[in-house]
């Protein structure tokens, strides 16, 4: 599904460069859950918003589903996006005057497809929302609003769900059931690439890529119980 080829992104700061992606060359198959992990500074979001393709590289290849996403333009690749990638981020990104059901819909007004007019609704049955749809995202709790962002992620019915740390802002009883959601999302089919600090939400994952100064240090498929439970 995401095929990396030495990629390579630069950040200029004056004269100098910052070497955010440093050659990262990295294969992920449809159906995997992988965890990001990674010291502050070191390349994640970089990483995240290149295969999400809200960012290109500057040099190295990215094929995504097959495709050189290089000869994609802007358009091309701004459909494929909303097509086929649901993103959800560390800080919930709603919209505060908009209800759950219309935070949801947000990416079926982009979208080149009609959608069934229940969508809204759907998604958020499937984080266990549904009873909250008219709620304002203050009306929610931390847990709740990161639920609808996920089911926002989700309206589209996404390939890949690319997550940024997205139990960074969550005590640690809402953390787990949020990552009890993405398993499920991800046992369901769904590829998963999630960032984070935290052993005990990498412990979902299948496999974990650790990342220093934009380069990929380790690539390892790991049961759960090699990481210890606290
Ligand atoms: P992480 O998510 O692992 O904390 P990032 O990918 O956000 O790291 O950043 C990697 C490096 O690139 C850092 O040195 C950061 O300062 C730099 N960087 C990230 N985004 C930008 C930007 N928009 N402009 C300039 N430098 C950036
Ligand atoms: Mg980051």
């Amino acid at each position: 599904m995401i095929e990396l080829a030495e990629v390579r992104r630069t950040w200029r700061k004056g004269t100098a460069g910052i070497r955010a992606l440093d050659g990262v060359s990295l294969n992920v198959e449809p159906g995997e859950f992988v965890a990001l992990m990674g010291p502050s500074g070191s390349g994640k979001s970089t990483l995240m918003n290149v295969v999400g393709l809200l960012d290109r590289p500057d040099s190295g290849r990215y094929r995504f589903e097959g495709r050189d996403t290089g000869s994609l333009t802007p358009d091309q690749q701004a459909l494929v996006r909303n097509e086929r990638i649901g993103f959800v981020f560390q800080a919930f990104h709603l919209l505060p005057r908009a209800t759950a059901t219309e935070n949801v819909e947000l990416p079926l007004i982009y979208a080149e497809r009609p959608a069934p007019p229940d969508a809204g609704l759907k998604a958020l049955e499937r984080v266990g929302l549904a009873d909250r749809a008219s709620h304002l995202p203050h009306e929610l709790s931390g847990g709740q609003q990161q639920r609808v962002a996920i089911a926002r992620a989700l309206v589209m019915d996404p390939a890949l769900i690319l997550a940024d740390e997205p139990t960074g802002n969550l005590d640690s009883a809402s953390a787990r059931e949020i990552m009890e959601l993405l398993r499920r999302l991800n046992q369901g089919g769904t590829t998963l690439m999630i960032v984070t600090h935290d052993l005990q939400v990498a412990r979902y994952a299948e496999r974990v890529i650790e990342i220093r100064d934009g380069r990929i240090v380790s690539d390892s498929r790991v049961a759960a119980s090699v990481f210890p439970e606290v």
